[in-house]
């Protein structure tokens, strides 16, 4: 686990007058004027679990990079903790720092920075041979991870041979070698054309899938960090403005500046069913009869309704237009009626998997558990109201 607690970074070589007038509130640019100290990253606090791929986000000149190179030292902070599995990075020795920097860290930059003069494999097996590994050894864990970024075939290629895709599966490739635990990748799919990014995204995605390693992950790409992160932290002149899963981001961004940045992501992607369902208010159940089913149809308007057994499980839906009939036969029971043909999905469903069910079907998308309890309906309206940014989709109907 990482805790980053309260982390300031000034850049300058003047910083304590910096640091006392950040700590009393004010504002950067005029700790600037006044000191001509640049405030890096001010008073930052936030927890990384181990395994999630922890997202961090904002514009340019924001202070992304500054905040990832604190946590392996490359910066050194001004003032705050740096907690990794409870020590403090900040008050390590030189040789825990090297320990550290080896073996429990790796780093994965923008540009590939590989080793020109070596192949492919070698600059995989680079960490491992600075670890004193032995040749046999590193080649073949060094192959084992060329398999696993989609490389093998390339082992003895010089970069010069690889596209900028390649390059950087040689870089991510080079990073898991050392089998660190944790990742920290600044921007490494930005200098990418989309599609290449997209096919990265994936690949990092499996790959986190089978290695579970704790990311920490820099983009200045909203869809990008709602793809990949299981949190985010929205970063604006140094400080972080929000943190949260991806849908508190886009349905509760805390400040004007959050939903301007949220505003023209493709929200089907981050969005699940659970987001944008509906309480199921109006069910029935088999014993409630046709009648009753009518009545309620009608008061609400109705076309279906669920029934549910009286465990909350779903049994299926009935129509109106049966019931009318089951009721004119003078039947009481609805069990004749019920059928069993509607669209059904789990909580977690992304949005975009649900759109062309959502097109042709005349029932409402029914959202169930594991148990198959009716956990909430699809209906048009607040999928069309969460695809649309409006905050009220949540149960509210
Ligand atoms: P990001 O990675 O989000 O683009 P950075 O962490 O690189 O942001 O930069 C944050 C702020 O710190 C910016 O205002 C930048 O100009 C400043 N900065 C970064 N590196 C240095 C440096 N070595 N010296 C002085 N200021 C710096
Ligand atoms: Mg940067």
């Amino acid at each position: 686990m990482i805790e980053v607690k309260n982390l300031t970074k000034i850049y300058g070589h003047n910083t304590d007058a910096a640091l006392a007038m950040l700590k009393k509130g004010v504002p950067n640019q005029e700790i600037k004027d006044k000191t001509k100290q640049v405030v890096g990253v001010r008073d930052a606090s936030f927890t990384v679990e181990n395994g999630e791929t922890f997202v961090i986000m904002g514009l340019s000149g924001s202070g992304k990079s500054t905040l990832l190179r604190c946590i392996n030292r490359l910066i050194k902070a001004s003032a705050g903790q740096i907690l990794i599995d409870g020590v403090d990075v900040l008050t390590m020795a030189p040789k825990e720092l090297e320990e550290l920097r080896k073996r429990k860290m790796a780093m994965v930059f923008q540009r590939f920075a590989l080793l020109p003069h070596r192949n492919i494999l070698d600059n995989v097996a680079y960490g491992l041979e600075v670890q004193g590994v032995k040749i046999e050894e590193r080649q073949a864990k060094a192959r084992e991870v060329i398999e696993m970024v989609g490389l093998s075939g390339w082992e003895d290629s010089y970069p010069e041979n690889l596209s900028g895709g390649m390059q950087q599966r040689v870089g991510i490739a080079r990073a898991l070698a050392t089998e660190p635990d944790i990742l920290l990748m600044d921007e490494p799919f930005s200098a990418l054309d989309p599609l290449i990014r997209q096919d990265m995204q994936d690949e990092l995605i499996d790959i986190q899938e089978k290695l579970q390693k704790t990311i920490i992950f820099i983009t200045h790409d909203l869809d990008e960090a709602l793809k990949i992160g299981d949190h985010i932290a929205l970063m604006k002149d140094g400080e972080i403005v929000q943190i949260g899963s991806p849908e508190d981001i886009l349905l509760s961004p805390a400040s004007d500046y959050v939903a301007r940045f949220v505003e023209n992501v493709n929200r089907s992607l981050a969005l699940t069913a659970a987001s944008v369902m509906v309480r199921p208010r109006y069910v029935v159940h088999p014993k409630d009869g046709p009648r009753t089913s009518l009545n309620f149809m009608e008061k609400h308007g109705l076309s279906t309704l669920f029934v549910l057994d009286r465990t909350g499980k779903l049994k299926g839906y009935i129509s109106a237009e049966d019931a009318a009939e089951l009721a004119a036969k003078g039947i009481k029971d609805l069990a004749d009626i019920i059928q069993d043909d509607m669209p059904t999905t789990n909580p977690n469903t992304p949005l975009a998997d649900l759109l062309d069910v959502m097109a042709y079907t005349k029932v409402p998308i029914a959202v169930i558990d594991e148990d198959q309890r009716l956990q909430g309906t699809l209906v048009r309206g607040s999928v069309i109201a969460g695809l649309a940014g409006g905050r009220g989709g949540i149960n509210n109907g």
